[in-house]
């Protein structure tokens, strides 16, 4: 009988002997390596009873061990370079840092910190001050808070100045922002009763008039963000909202979603409405993400009246939703910009809007030099980036895309966001296209190198 041609497998023990299994023992660890060594057993023994052929099972009971050392040691989370032209992209983290804003988190995170100490008088202080009086200065609001982000912002107010009570908002305003954030059912959740008036296409102020009672807390205001109304459409100014909330001794609550300190007009985009406004507008509560337009890390921020913010502040939940020193670090280093008159400089996403599609094209003609021969089969073709976040759907701004050479478009795309690093494409007609607008220009020789890694020389 013959014997079994799984005695082969090589021994635990004789594959931690090598060379190889002692070197990694230093870098991740006996108990990993051994964990890796037995999944690579296995493999062997599938292989073989699969009848594959091996020649060398040492070696390859080696390579499997270290391919599944480095898949244990691979974060989850990880860079990836957005080559979708798509500037805020939810799903690969909306705004990159400036370096400004990185060192202000590294120093405040690497030790410690005055986050909830007064250094004046030597006792205990409010992580709340940090940045308040920055975004005081800025849009001249009363009094703010930070929170963890805009869903937060939106809920912490509901719940806190509203429960029990109602609040009344526009047909054409019941929106859902995506992941699931839909204003109704935030409203329910906040325990506020939510009053429905007008239209889906048009509300007027004499709607908000005929729904007020004695139970209404307050007049609410939420910007579609991720969708346009158009035609047939009317909406109240912000102003005569505010009118109306304050002649009944109401408040009125603006969500505006992004949120803009800068005007992106210039930037050849519709008007995204500004922080400045609606305060001046002379709004109780404004909120706003600081991840989208803000450009700064995510937060959540809430601006008003001093009295309603005192009272945000002291809401249990409030708590729940508070964020973390290097956050409040980093949003107080991306305030500055701000205040300084850099922001179009120094903050990543304004940089990105603001490029010139010339600067673009010249960019996309390096890149594809950088591709040696396999650039001739690449081709640049007038496209279009998207703000996204949210914010200002439909708007786009002219850029230049690299199309790749004609083939499995699907598979490249695939090969492209499984290497190192992950790179993030679209696909328009048949193509994988490239849009170097997001792409921070020192990932471009790592974007050249994954691209030939795909396309070949
Ligand atoms: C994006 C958005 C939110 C949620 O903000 P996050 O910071 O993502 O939590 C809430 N309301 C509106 C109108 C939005 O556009």
């Amino acid at each position: 009988m013959e014997a079994s041609p799984l005695r082969h497998v090589p021994s635990i023990d004789r594959l931690l002997a090598t060379e190889a299994a002692q070197k990694w023992v230093g870098l991740y660890g006996r108990d990993l390596v051994l964990e890796a060594l037995r999944a690579a057993q296995g493999a062997l023994r599938e292989a073989i009873l699969r009848g594959e052929p091996m020649a060398d099972l040492e070696a390859a009971a080696l390579a499997y061990a270290e391919g599944r050392l480095e898949a244990y040691i691979q974060p989850t989370l990880r860079p990836v370079i957005n080559a979708t032209g798509v500037v805020l992209h939810t799903n690969l983290g909306r705004a990159p840092l400036s370096d400004e804003v990185l060192e202000a988190m590294r120093a405040v995170g690497e030790g410690y910190s005055n986050l909830e100490f007064d250094l004046a008088e030597g006792r205990r202080g409010s992580r709340y001050v940090h940045a308040e009086a920055l975004l005081c200065r800025l849009t001249g609001a009363e009094a703010a808070l930070v929170v963890n982000n805009n869903a937060g912002a939106v809920l912490l107010t509901l719940a806190a100045l509203a429960a029990g009570r109602e609040v009344i908002i526009s047909r054409g305003q019941l929106v859902e922002i995506g992941g699931g954030f839909r204003i109704p059912e935030v409203m329910a959740q906040s325990g506020a009763r939510l009053v429905e008036v007008g239209t889906t296409n048009r509300t007027y102020v004499r709607d908000y008039e005929a729904a007020l009672s004695e139970r209404t807390a307050a007049l609410m205001r939420v910007h579609t963000s991720n969708f346009r109304l158009s035609g047939f459409v009317a909406q109240p100014a912000l102003g005569e909202l505010v009118a109306l909330a304050h002649q009944r001794g109401l408040w009125l609550f603006d969500d505006l979603g992004s949120g803009t300190l800068l005007d992106t007009a210039p930037l050849g985009l519709a008007h995204e409405p500004m922080v400045q406004e609606s305060v001046e507008a002379g709004t109780d509560i404004v909120t706003f993400s600081g991840d989208k337009l803000l450009g700064g890390p995510q937060a959540g921020f809430i601006l008003g009246r001093r009295d309603l913010i005192e009272r945000l502040r002291r809401f249990p939940l409030t708590r729940a939703l508070r964020v973390d020193k290097t956050t409040l670090a980093g949003i107080q280093a991306n305030l500055l910009h701000y205040l300084k008159g850099e922001a179009l400089q120094k903050i990543p996403i304004w940089q990105m809007l603001s490029l010139s599609p010339e600067a673009i094209e010249e960019r996309a003609k390096a890149l594809v030099r950088a591709l040696g021969p396999a650039g001739a089969r690449c081709d640049l073709w007038p496209g279009c980036s998207m703000v996204g976040g949210g914010s200002l759907p439909e708007e786009s701004l002219p850029t230049t895309l690299i199309a790749l050479p004609a083939g499995e478009a699907e598979a490249q795309a695939r090969a492209l966001r499984l290497g190192q690093p992950a790179v993030v494409t679209r696909i328009a007609e048949g193509r994988v296209v490239l849009d170097l607008r997001t792409v921070l220009p020192r990932e471009e020789p790592a974007l050249a190198r994954r691209v030939r890694e795909v396309i070949g020389e």
